[in-house]
């Protein structure tokens, strides 16, 4: 009996204890964590990421941080993979498409090397110019050759020239979920065989296993759509390896076969 009693006060106590653990909010801005607890992604924040982020990172997270689209910036943890993935891919002509206060930027221009290349699009140059001190201090804005405006039409003149295909290494895509595929169609060509595109948000806060009328941010219910037709159709096309990570807001990778 006795025992039954310590049996049951030990499992309330581990509840409570799991209960205290899974409160603890991580403090990484504009993270949606899909790992099973918020202080299982802070302990690989403080453990493996902020004791390696580069100054520079840092001090642009700090920036960005106080901006109030501050969701919209990608995650340290999400930085520290970009930096990884790009060097051991070797990459050296690379594009991003969405930019925002530039810490996904300021991520690859650090990884390349000194004449790596980043072709960098946004319609908003404002932001961009909240982090281009950082970038520029960081001695790395000779790399990037940033060009305000939509992306699809710089794409469209770039297909045009033969010269372009088969040109980049890797390619970041961070913006308007719904020309996702009209991007994809663009890029296949100017990716080499072998190369990478990076698709980012591909869980998309988690919606894309939400029920229609499960609450939804306005923006969150308006993008899902096309970001669940997007999975769909990247995951048949033959053209492409592919892999979709957990990391951020999940970030699908595809590589180039033909
Ligand atoms: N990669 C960025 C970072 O690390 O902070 C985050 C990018 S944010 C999620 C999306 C960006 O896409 C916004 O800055 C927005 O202005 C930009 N954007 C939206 N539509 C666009 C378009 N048609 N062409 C280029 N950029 C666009
Ligand atoms: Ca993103």
């Amino acid at each position: 009996m006795a025992d039954v009693v310590v049996e049951k006060q030990t499992t309330n106590e581990s509840q409570q204890e799991q209960q205290k653990t899974t409160e603890i909010k991580h403090s990484e801005v504009g993270h949606k964590s899909l790992l099973q607890s918020d202080a299982l992604y802070q302990y690989i924040l403080e453990t493996s990421v902020y004791p390696r982020e580069p100054e520079p990172m840092k001090e642009l997270r700090d920036i960005t941080a106080k901006h109030p689209w501050n969701l919209m910036t990608t995650s340290a943890d999400e930085g520290q993979f970009l930096s990884m993935l790009l060097k051991l891919i070797n990459a050296k002509n690379t594009m991003e498409i969405g930019v925002y206060t530039g810490y996904s930027l300021l991520a690859t221009a650090l990884a390349l090397p000194e004449d790596g290349k980043i072709l960098a699009m946004d319609i908003n140059k404002e932001n961009y110019e909240l982090g281009l001190p950082v970038i520029q201090k960081a001695g790395v804005a000779h790399k990037i050759d940033f060009r305000e405006g939509p992306a699809l039409p710089v794409l469209d003149v770039m297909v045009e020239d033969p010269k372009n295909h088969g040109s980049f290494d890797f390619v970041f895509v961070d913006a308007d979920k719904d020309n996702y595929w009209n991007y994809h169609k663009r890029l296949i060509d100017l990716v080499k065989i072998g190369g990478v595109i990076g698709y980012d948000n591909t869980l998309w806060n988690g919606s894309v296993v939400a029920p229609p009328d499960a609450p939804m941010r306005k923006y969150v219910r308006y993008y899902r759509d096309f970001v669940l037709e997007f999975n769909k159709s990247i995951a048949a096309d033959p053209r492409v390896e592919i892999c979709q990570l957990p990391v951020g807001d999940g970030v699908t990778l595809c590589r180039r076969i033909s």
